[in-house]
């Protein structure tokens, strides 16, 4: 990294209030990653692809699609005037790598007819959670891993599923011993709980500002839709509900409707 993006790299973690500089200079920004953009003073909005951004201290906290192109992007800030603005910024490539899984169930893989319309309406009602945006109401920092444990699988993976190609990875996959606590990172209203095909017992937390968080394949969900949970609020138990290989967590985070590394997340506010 050049000088003056370190200058900017240090500006942005100090006005973040984070406590290591060192930490932000994990982001990356990458298909799956984040951007970050200081905002000078009278911008009240900042949209990306057409999506109001999380804006944490007078800085925009862009999440880039994992299907995003790599180049130059767009980022649009808005006055109170409502006078606009155009900032453009690189997102440059990330090669993640692939992995291979067997699953023994074969409707887990080729669902029939019944399942697909069943996955349908369920992913029409989880795209409904992730274009959430309300109101950022409490601090974000610090961003606490949910569940203590070794990742398993980490976000971003090029997955082929019983020599098929399917979807990459979009979340973390954390081995934990069925019935683990899982707890919120930071606090939060719980959006939705239900039981999915492929995710299982599923709760989704929404922290404010378009930040959507989702744990997937639970064996026991403990709250309800409308709960306000604070950090470190259990909100389910670790299983293997859903389509799991094993019992684990799926931890996948959302910002401005797009799924991001949550690593990048808990290097952006650390736990220090
Ligand atoms: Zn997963």
């Amino acid at each position: 990294m050049n000088r003056p993006q370190r200058f900017v790299r240090i500006l942005l973690c100090c006005s973040l209030g984070i406590g290591l500089c060192t930490n932000a200079w994990a982001v990356e920004t990458v298909p799956g990653g984040l951007y970050l953009h200081p905002l000078a003073e009278g911008i009240v909005r900042a949209e990306y692809l057409n999506v109001p951004v999380l804006i944490v201290n007078s800085v925009a906290v862009v999440g880039i699609p994992l299907s995003a192109q790599t180049g130059e992007h767009e980022l649009l800030l808005r006055y109170a005037d409502d006078t606009v603005e155009t900032r453009h910024f690189h997102v440059s490539a990330k090669q993640y790598p692939e992995q291979r899984l067997t699953i023994d169930n074969p409707r887990m893989v080729n669902p029939n007819s019944q399942d697909l319309e069943r996955i349908r309406v369920e992913s029409a009602q989880m795209r409904e959670q992730y274009i959430r945006f309300s109101p950022l109401q409490h601090s974000l920092a610090p961003f606490v891993k949910p569940v203590d444990g070794v990742t398993s699988s980490p976000f971003g993976r090029r997955r082929i599923l019983n020599d098929q190609p399917r979807n990459p990875h979009s979340g973390l996959d954390i081995a934990a011993t069925t019935g683990t606590p899982i707890k919120a990172p930071t606090p939060a209203e719980v959006s939705l709980t239900g039981n999915f095909f492929f995710n299982g017992n599923t709760v989704f937390l929404d922290h404010g500002g378009g930040l959507i968080t989702m744990y997937c394949h639970m064996s026991e969900i403990t709250v309800h839709a409308g709960d306000k949970v604070d950090r470190g609020t259990t909100i389910g138990l670790v299983g293997a509900t859903g389509r799991a290989t094993g019992p684990h967590l799926h931890w996948s985070v959302s910002l401005n409707g797009h799924r991001v590394d949550p690593v990048q997340l808990l290097e952006l506010f650390p736990n220090d």
